[in-house]
């Protein structure tokens, strides 16, 4: 599903509820994505957590682990 190892993950530092932005030096609030369950409820996830600058979506963390500064369209394409 996503281009990143399980060792990288390691080494990336905890993820907090705001992360320094790569593109323009300021910080952003950190938002988590939801877990749809299979009843249909919705839980937060800490699994992904995004940002936002300039109105474009920044991958900020998974797991609760900071990989900032990855975009959805890197990740969709699987390269990095
Ligand atoms: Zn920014």
């Amino acid at each position: 599903m996503f281009a990143i190892g399980n060792d990288e993950l390691e080494k990336c530092g905890k993820l907090g509820k705001s992360i320094q932005c790569k593109m323009c030096g300021k910080k952003h609030h950190v938002r988590y994505g939801e877990e749809v369950l299979r009843d249909g409820t919705r839980k937060p996830s800490k699994m992904l957590a995004f940002y936002k600058c300039k109105g474009i979506t920044y991958l900020a963390g998974i797991n609760g682990k900071a990989i900032g500064g990855k975009t959805w369209k890197n990740l969709q394409h699987g390269g990095t």
